[in-house]
């Protein structure tokens, strides 16, 4: 195998996707426990402490307690390079974790063991089963009372419609949680430790006939466990790998971030079972990753990190090829070639400069004010990745600027956090970029509008709320904005200069669409 193939089939690219709260601040940090890329666990803990989590990097976030925007990760475990994409919880942010799924090669769905399937895992579970990404399970929190596992499995298959597959099944439940037995090889694992899962956890394995590992359950623990086996056996899914890649059945593994119980079985299984980097659409068709040429996409523009150095990272997944430090690459959508000198990667605790990276890897590079989420970067070639397509916002406001002397900065900051996907921008088609309106899926989003332009570019605005609910892009022959316009919808232009009509509601959506059977109203905006 080539070095850049070995470097390909090492790697694991994914991202958690989880309820808030059910425990992913937990289970990264776990991750990196076990990948030696930290000592202490809680060292970088906890946004809810005086310690603010790695990758909570913006002071709102912290004031919020929330997690805003999205981090990445690496470490090595077992010869692998793993690189964690971290996706902000709070569903106001989901396009950006949408965003960052793009990036992913698959995905860990993390369960509350009390709560089950929730509202925000059943979306981000969605937009994975659209990817076709493989999709594994980690039920969190069996330390604590919860649902019965056979529940927790029947709830995946009729709440998210997915077949599961427990890769291996908990010894006692609740504060007698004891151990795990792993399926594929009839071993059991009991755990020792204070379970404060600040170290990593000593283990005992043996299998059902050693007496000093069925010793050490009481005898009803024993029966359950002997009980659930043979049920699932029974009446379970097959395993079945191919199932896996294609995202229509998911391993499911048992176990408990905080005492680190289950956490490094899970590791070691799930570095074997997800995929390597592998080959992606473009508009010239399928780019291979060990294909010579470097290759990558935006999925993410981030302004700010470090208040002392008013930089902007974009954040490119590799897809192809060899990135080197200093190399020079091609922003395609504006032809012009930059030089990667800064790039950046993230480990464990702070960002480091790093000399070469791989497919799958991500890397933060210096945005000189030109990116968008979306844009390919090539060495030479002119072909483009897959659009990142963009959500349809459901909540608006006008955005004014109080002073008018500071109307330089305005328009700098909204260009760029419009950039950066932070909301969407639209325009009246009369006056121009005079009191913009702006387009957000959470109220969460206006939030960060207002702080960013207060304290990165220093403008004091005022935010209108606008009484519409849906946005529809206009498509036909010679539409005006006075052929669109109504009594009571908002007609407006985005910034490819697509009509983007504004409704209060479906029913006034529907009348309208009635009266304009020549207009095609998209619910998306169409990929520029
Ligand atoms: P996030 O919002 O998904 O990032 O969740 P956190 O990792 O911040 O965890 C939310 C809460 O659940 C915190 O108080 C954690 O200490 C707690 N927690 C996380 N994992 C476990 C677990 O395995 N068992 C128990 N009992 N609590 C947990």
């Amino acid at each position: 195998m080539s070095e850049i193939q070995n470097e390909i089939q090492r790697r694991r690219t994914f991202a958690i996707i989880s309820h808030p709260d059910a425990g992913k601040t937990t289970l990264t940090e776990k991750l990196l426990l076990y990948g030696g890329a930290l000592r202490l666990a809680g060292s970088v803990k906890s946004r809810k402490s005086k310690q603010h989590a790695v990758s909570d990097w913006m002071e709102l976030e912290k004031q919020r307690g929330i997690s805003v925007t999205s981090s990445v990760l690496q470490f090595d475990y077992q010869g692998h390079k793993i690189n964690i994409l971290d996706t902000p919880g709070h569903q106001d942010f989901s396009e950006d974790t949408y965003r960052t799924l793009m990036a992913a090669d698959s995905a860990v769905m993390l369960i509350d063991a009390a709560k089950g399937v929730e509202e925000q895992t059943k979306k981000l579970f969605h937009v994975c089963r659209q990817r076709g990404i493989p999709i594994f399970t980690f039920i969190n929190k069996m330390d604590r009372h919860g649902k019965e596992p056979l529940d927790l499995l029947d709830e995946l298959e009729k709440v998210l419609n997915i077949k599961s597959y427990p890769m291996n099944w908990p010894i006692g439940r609740g504060r007698d949680f004891k151990g795990i037995y792993e399926r594929s090889t009839s071993k059991i694992e009991l755990f020792s430790g204070n379970g404060h899962g600040a170290t990593v956890v000593a283990t005992k394995t043996g299998d059902l006939s050693d007496p000093a590992i069925v010793g050490a359950m009481d005898q009803s623990t024993y029966q359950l466990l002997k009980d659930d086996l043979e049920l699932l056996d029974l009446a379970g899914d097959e395993f079945d790998l191919a199932m896996v890649a294609r995202g229509e059945l998911t391993p499911v593994f048992f176990g408990s971030a905080l005492t680190n119980f289950g956490v490094e079985a899970f590791l070691h299984s799930f570095i074997k079972m997800a995929p390597a980097p592998h080959e992606k659409n473009s508009s010239v068709g399928i780019i291979q990753p060990e294909q010579q040429e470097f290759s990558g996409f935006v999925f993410k523009i981030q302004a700010n990190m470090d208040p002392s150095h008013r930089d902007r990272l974009a954040f490119v997944r590799i897809c192809s090829g060899v990135f080197n430090r200093g190399m020079m690459v091609k922003h395609v959508p504006t032809g012009k070639v930059i030089r990667l000198s800064q790039s950046k990667q993230f480990m464990a605790q702070d960002a480091s400069t790093i000399d070469e990276a791989y497919p799958g890897d991500i890397i933060g590079i210096f945005d000189p004010g030109i990116f968008r989420i979306g844009d390919t970067l090539t060495e030479k070639s002119n072909f483009t990745y897959e659009a990142i397509p963009k959500f349809s916002p459901e909540l608006f406001a006008r955005v004014h600027l109080r002073d008018a002397m500071k109307r330089k900065q305005f328009v700098k900051g909204i260009e760029q956090l419009t950039n950066e996907g932070a909301v969407q921008r639209f325009r009246y088609p009369d006056i121009g970029l005079e009191s913009p309106v702006f387009g957000a899926v959470g109220i969460l989003q206006f939030e960060v509008l207002e702080y960013r332009l207060t304290h990165e570019y220093g403008v004091d605005i005022s935010i209108e709320h606008l009484p519409y609910t849906m946005a529809r892009w206009a498509m036909g022959e010679n539409l005006t904005a006075r052929s669109l316009k109504s009594m009571d919808n908002l007609v407006l232009l985005d910034d490819d200069d697509y009509f983007v009509v504004l409704f209060r509601n479906q029913w006034a959506f529907n009348w309208e669409a009635e009266r304009h059977p020549e207009v095609t109203y998209l619910e998306h905006p169409p990929i520029r």
